[in-house]
């Protein structure tokens, strides 16, 4: 039986890297993986996951009107997939987490979703909120804050370094930059 995974972070905590390498190890064994990420980060060229350290590969993008489940039953008709990995999946609609848990389901391929579980105001994006809620397996990737302790949070801050409250949830290849930090340091860059 196949099932759905979410590994779920904060940000710089090495998705894509984690991402990539379960791709390499299913290529290793000679077996079909197919990566998918959202149209939206246009970080890098559409189309590709990069990580921090280096490494790339091609993917299928998705945007806010994609069928995944067709997008990929499509795929598979031509050669079977044995792994499907998802990049970037925070972005995903609850439709589209919906059409995942068919994957899974329907076309017994296991799927990999890769995350952010808040945005830099505490909230759960939508793709996050349900994957947490349907995913089988949730896996947490840690990374951590200056002081040592776990970073569950993330701060954004503008070009001068100042925290900021508010702004649209989704607000790739701008100037503004994120900091993971602890819960701790999380309320006393934001509340005081
Ligand atoms: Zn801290």
């Amino acid at each position: 039986m196949a099932q759905l995974y979410f590994y779920y972070s904060t940000m710089n905590a090495g998705k894509s890297t984690s991402l990539l390498q379960s791709a390499y190890n299913y290529y290793e064994r000679g077996l079909n993986s197919q990566i998918f990420t959202a149209a939206i980060d246009n970080r890098v060229q559409v189309g590709r996951v990069s990580s921090r350290i280096g490494l790339s590969q091609a993917a299928h993008v998705y945007d806010g009107d994609t069928d995944i489940f067709m997008a990929v039953k499509q795929l598979n008709s031509n050669q079977k997939i044995d792994c499907l990995l998802i990049d970037e999946s925070q972005f995903l609609s609850k439709a589209q987490v919906k059409q995942l848990t068919q994957v899974v389901d329907e076309l017994n391929i296991p799927t990999l979703c890769y995350g952010l579980r808040t945005d830099f105001v505490g909230e759960l994006f939508e793709g996050s909120q349900y994957l947490l809620a349907w995913a089988d397996k949730l896996v947490e990737l840690k990374t951590i804050c200056h002081c040592g302790r776990k970073a569950n949070m993330v701060v954004r801050v503008n070009e001068q370094g100042e925290v900021l409250r508010e702004g649209n949830q989704i607000e790739i290849g701008g100037n503004d930059k994120y900091i993971s930090v602890c819960r701790k340091h999380y309320h006393q860059a934001c509340y005081q």
